[in-house]
């Protein structure tokens, strides 16, 4: 076999561990990437991109989904699939989303400040969130300091926080809940979900997972199931997002099913706060993103 032992590394006393040669490699890269992103963190310099997301019945933009980017100084722009794994294993996300929501309320605000309606913020939070003691306290302290109103705020989950069932975990939800802030499922589809579960939870919204709607285009079966889940989110009160809209034959058939809100690369990819601000004085100027 061609296993290559580059490095023995003592481990106790007389004990050596062997490690193959790009097992290593992969390992001395990830714990390289994790110190960076602490630094990254400390020193506040996470970057926040901005993806509107449209009301299809208005054709207007209705708010933005804060997505975080960082900017590397050796290797340029890295994207979430990268970093938000090693976040979540080594425990950095909790400083991760909370420094995103920070940054995204005080930008949101100041863009609704020159608007006659509201902006919504969709923030994306690791389930890891809801089981810390301080959560509730941490998000009600940033919507004061940001001004932000609570109603507004949209934190996206998976469907894995709806198999949690601590206190912690509970009470975070409830608090939050009664401050107004909104539940979104994302990537709604795509793990386990039960569906009693999330009736018991009280979200405002599923957020179909993108792989539904590119293959909306393959035939009926993937229509059927696309607007059953729309049906079935109206029926228990929630109302739907649809993620990765990438086409005007996309759009038609989510808007002729009766799906409140679209998101994609259609309209805008994720950009940043400047052209986000771009995107809503467009807007005022008569200019909508969505023609139907
Ligand atoms: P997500 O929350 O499902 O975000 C949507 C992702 O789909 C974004 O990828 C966005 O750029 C991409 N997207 C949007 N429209 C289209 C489209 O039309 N076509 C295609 N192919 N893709 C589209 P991004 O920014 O790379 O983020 C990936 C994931 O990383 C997010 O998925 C979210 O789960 C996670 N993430 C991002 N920011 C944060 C954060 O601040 N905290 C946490 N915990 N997770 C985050
Ligand atoms: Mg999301
Ligand atoms: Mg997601
Ligand atoms: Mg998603």
């Amino acid at each position: 076999a061609d296993i290559a032992m580059y490095q023995a590394k003592k481990q106790g006393p007389g004990q050596l561990v062997f490690f193959e040669g790009h097992m290593h490699d992969h390992q001395l890269k990830r714990s390289q990437m994790e110190s960076d992103l602490r630094q990254t963190l400390q020193q506040h310099q996470l970057e926040v991109h901005y993806q509107p997301l449209i009301n299809l019945s208005s054709g207007r933009i209705m708010g933005f989904e804060a997505l975080a980017r960082w900017y590397h100084p050796h290797k340029g722009w890295i994207h979430p699939v990268q970093f938000i794994p090693i976040a979540e294993e080594s425990g950095l996300v909790l400083q991760l989303d909370r420094l995103v929501l920070q940054q995204a309320c005080q930008q949101v605000q100041q863009w609704s400040q020159h608007r006659r309606d509201l902006l919504h913020l969709s923030v994306n939070m690791s389930t890891l969130q809801f089981a810390q003691p301080d959560f509730y306290a941490v998000v009600s302290e940033i919507l004061q300091a940001t001004q932000f109103p609570a109603w507004q705020l949209r934190l996206e989950i998976t469907e894995s926080l709806l198999l949690e069932r601590g206190d912690v975990v509970r009470q975070n939800l409830q608090q939050l809940q009664d401050l107004g802030v909104k539940l979104h499922i994302d990537d709604f589809g795509t793990g386990y979900s039960s569906l009693g579960y999330l009736q018991q939870f009280a979200a405002s919204a599923l957020k179909i997972d993108r792989s539904f709607i590119q293959k909306l285009q393959l035939g009926r079966q993937h229509q059927e199931l696309v607007r059953t889940i729309i049906q079935m989110a109206h029926n228990l009160g929630m109302s739907v997002v649809a993620e990765g809209v990438e086409t005007l034959e996309q759009q038609d058939w989510l808007r002729q099913s009766r799906c409140d809100v679209v998101q994609g690369f259609m309209y805008s990819h994720p950009v940043e706060a400047r052209a986000a601000m771009h995107l809503l004085d467009q807007e005022e100027a008569g200019k909508l993103l969505v023609q139907f």
